[in-house]
């Protein structure tokens, strides 16, 4: 019998457009495997499933989907494929985990952990892993947006970002002032914390961390390159007519820089306790520090993105790479 695999893509988060190309190519991919049976279902904003008809879905905790006609289908396996709520941020997985259904990628834990970006840098600090100075606001306060005023005074320029997102959604650049408390409107309007970052000069070099037939794959560091006059935005990463530049393999690293970025990348993968896939994001300053910007435990799959690029570019064929996956964890389960 063919191994039954859901496909759920979609979601609530600002990212659902994001995770249906995400789907898109794993389900071409999953199409060349003989063994593997796919039901692809898209979430609703309101968190509903519907079948490419439109008919609603639903899974029950007997294991089975069922269809709104009331016939229902076995499910082996599920692939969330959902950039932000619920899918990065591990409400999904939970749900799978009482279910006992096993799944691709990070549990519950890893990904709420590496979701949030205040929470991702104490657990990098704890880790030993050098990132970006910051500040972190709780509430939308005069006290507390206080310390992103004197940040800016302090560092000229710097990064809010809402806590909670990705694609680069609720991140702003903030050189003035007369903009800051606008800015902090937005994003404690997305999120209830909000991280203030030094802005760096930086390289951005990204790394496909990922479990190829039961052995941990760190790649060689890749490089998106934003255009000068803005940063890796929403636009630059998915626009038609992006700017953005990717290399697959980033030129002129040290051996030392590499191994730096090596370990860095292994210490979380492990320390974070990530399993089957993340892509863990470097910057390098222009002063030669590298910092681990963040680690994204389900990374676009988009044309543009550098995930599969990079494990095709090891040799590696996104398909084999997760059919393994999905008949080892199967097994497991049987
Ligand atoms: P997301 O999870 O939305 O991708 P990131 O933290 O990766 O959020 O930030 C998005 C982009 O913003 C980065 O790829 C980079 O181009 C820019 N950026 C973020 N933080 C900084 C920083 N401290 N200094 C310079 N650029 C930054
Ligand atoms: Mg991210
Ligand atoms: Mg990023």
């Amino acid at each position: 019998n063919p191994i039954q695999v859901l496909l759920i893509c979609g979601g609530g988060s600002s990212e659902h457009e994001v995770s249906l190309r995400t789907a898109d190519f794993i389900e071409r991919e999953l199409q060349k495997c003989g063994d593997l049976q796919l039901t692809r279902v898209t979430m609703s904003a309101e968190g509903q499933l519907h079948d490419g008809s439109g008919k609603l879905r639903e899974l029950r905790s007997d294991r089975l989907l069922y269809s709104s006609n009331g016939s229902a289908q076995p499910v082996d396996y599920v692939i969330p494929a959902i950039h932000g709520y619920p899918g990065e941020t591990g409400d999904l997985q939970s749900q799978l985990e009482i279910l006992g259904l096993p799944y691709y990628g990070c549990g519950p834990e890893a990904s709420k952990l590496c979701f949030n970006k205040v929470t991702t840098k104490l657990w990098l600090s704890a880790l030993g892993i050098d990132n970006t100075p910051y500040r972190f606001l709780c509430a939308n306060t005069a006290e507390e947006t206080a310390k992103a005023r004197d940040a800016l005074k302090r560092w000229g320029a710097i990064f809010i970002k809402a806590s909670n997102q990705g694609s680069s959604v609720g991140c702003y650049k903030v050189t003035e002032e007369a903009t800051l408390a606008q800015v902090l409107d937005k994003a404690f309007r997305l999120s209830p914390y909000v991280l203030v970052e030094k802005c760096l000069t930086v390289r951005e070099l990204e790394v496909a961390a990922y479990t190829y037939k039961g052995e941990l794959v760190i790649t060689p560091p890749g490089e998106v390159c934003a255009p000068a006059d803005t940063f890796y935005s929403y636009e630059e990463k998915y626009a038609e007519n992006s700017r953005a530049e990717t290399h697959v393999v980033a030129k002129d690293l040290s051996d030392a820089q590499l191994g730096w970025i090596y370990e860095a990348s292994k210490r979380a993968f492990i320390g974070l306790q990530l399993k089957d896939l993340s892509r863990i994001d470097f910057f390098l300053t222009d002063e030669g520090d590298i910092y681990l910007n963040e680690v994204n435990t389900f990374p676009g799959m988009t044309p543009i993105s550098m995930f599969p690029k990079m494990l095709q570019n090891q040799g590696h064929d996104f398909n084999v790479y997760l059919a393994d996956l999905i008949r080892s964890a199967v097994n497991q389960t049987a």
